[in-house]
């Protein structure tokens, strides 16, 4: 049941892309947005999918770990098998069978880290394809039909990435042709189901994040979230929550806010205090595969030979498949060393719960009042 702003009760569908503010604590939000596939609570750290896979984790795996939206890859899918065939197979969620949401980004990110690959321009980007060598072309229209077709449930404005030394005027075009690429991707049709986030740029410049945030909001005024970009890629930390600061000041409170890129304990926790809803990142589960594990007292490297002989799990108090399994360090060591699969299944199933569960305490103590109490604890302990 909804309760419409004049306090009346109403048997109302809720309406998809809707995102309801729960409670507030600072600038700490917690809340709820609807989406075609399900309810996500707020904050939410958003596992990585790239190839359409959580590595190593089934989708029941992650509902049971408490994922609520996963996120896959545009640029990669596109390459291989193609959204074509993704479509063909009945879109990213019957193809993957995750029934809940998915995020997809528009695949600039990974376009501008191939550096020596790409010609940018006006019109989009092309570059040779990694896989076999032919060029590719990635213009903003490109990208969201590609996104429509693969279907996610949040599709990502195709955009322009500076790194992290782009400064002045540079910096200055570099942000308004995001703006102009923002203007192509809303006139790309999407399906019913599908929502764009647009997403702010303006490099390591306050002013231009600011200005950014503003004239994006002016732009697309209807959209149902935005994400803060091009940040979190080599900058000082402060630098960092700077930039943050000045964008998120001029987004709208009601939509929710995406900061791409962002995924160790204090990060999360300085995020969600400047007023961010969802986030994702790659490290968790890549580090794990390398047998980099979260641990309150501060990352444990499982490959160390200090815990061959070690009988404890990862984390006493972790309620993780991997901790409450009874698997103790010495065995995910030989696990580690060995390259056994089992060994990167493990270390992933504890860093997404690890993270996931910081998300659940995270929600509960806004909605309770007590988020300097939580920051207190988790902040002085969390390693970045
Ligand atoms: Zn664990």
């Amino acid at each position: 049941m909804i309760v419409t702003a004049t306090g009346n009760p109403t048997t109302e569908q809720p309406e998809v892309f809707e995102y309801r503010l729960r409670a507030r604590d600072g600038a700490a939000r917690c809340g709820t947005y609807l989406s075609a596939h399900g309810a996500v609570q707020t904050p939410c750290f958003m596992p990585v999918g790239t190839k359409a896979t959580v590595k190593g984790v089934l989708p029941r795996e992650l509902r049971e770990l408490g994922a609520q939206v996963i996120l896959a890859n545009t640029f990669h899918l596109h390459l291989r098998p193609g959204e074509q065939i993704i479509e063909h197979l009945g879109g990213l969620h019957a193809f993957m069978r995750y029934d809940g949401p998915i995020l997809t980004d528009s695949g600039g990110f990974q376009v501008f880290s191939l550096a020596e690959l790409r010609r940018i321009d006006e019109r989009g980007v092309t570059f040779r394809s990694p896989v076999d060598g032919s060029l590719v072309d990635l213009t903003p229209e490109r990208s969201i039909e590609i996104q429509r077709a693969l279907g996610a449930d949040i599709v990502m404005a195709f955009d322009e990435c500076p790194n992290a030394q782009m400064t002045g005027e540079q910096l200055a075009a570099s942000t308004d042709r995001t703006l102009r690429w923002l203007e192509r991707c809303l006139a790309v049709p999407l399906k019913p189901h599908q929502a764009l986030f647009p997403i702010v740029q303006g490099g390591m410049n306050a002013d231009l994040r600011r200005a950014s945030a503003q004239r994006t909001v002016a732009l697309a005024p209807q959209a149902r979230g935005f994400a803060v970009g091009g940040l979190s890629v080599g900058e000082a930390r402060e630098t960092t929550y700077a930039m943050l600061e000045a964008s998120v000041e001029q987004l709208p409170p009601d939509r929710p806010r995406y900061f791409m890129g962002l995924g160790t304990p204090r990060d999360l926790v300085e995020a969600v205090d400047r007023g961010i809803d969802l986030f994702d990142c790659v490290l968790p589960t890549r580090n794990a595969r390398n047998g980099r594990v979260f641990h309150p007292a501060g990352d444990l490297n499982l490959r160390n030979a200090e815990h061959a002989r070690n009988p404890r799990p990862i984390q006493e108090d972790c309620d993780c498949p991997a901790c409450t399994g009874g698997f103790s360090r010495g065995y995910l060591h030989h696990l580690a060393k060995q390259n056994e699969m089992l060994g990167g299944i493990l270390a992933t199933l504890h860093n997404l719960r690890y993270l996931l569960r910081l998300c659940e305490r995270m929600r509960e103590a806004i909605a309770q009042g007590r988020w300097q109490e939580l920051k207190a604890e988790v902040l002085p302990a969390a390693q970045r």
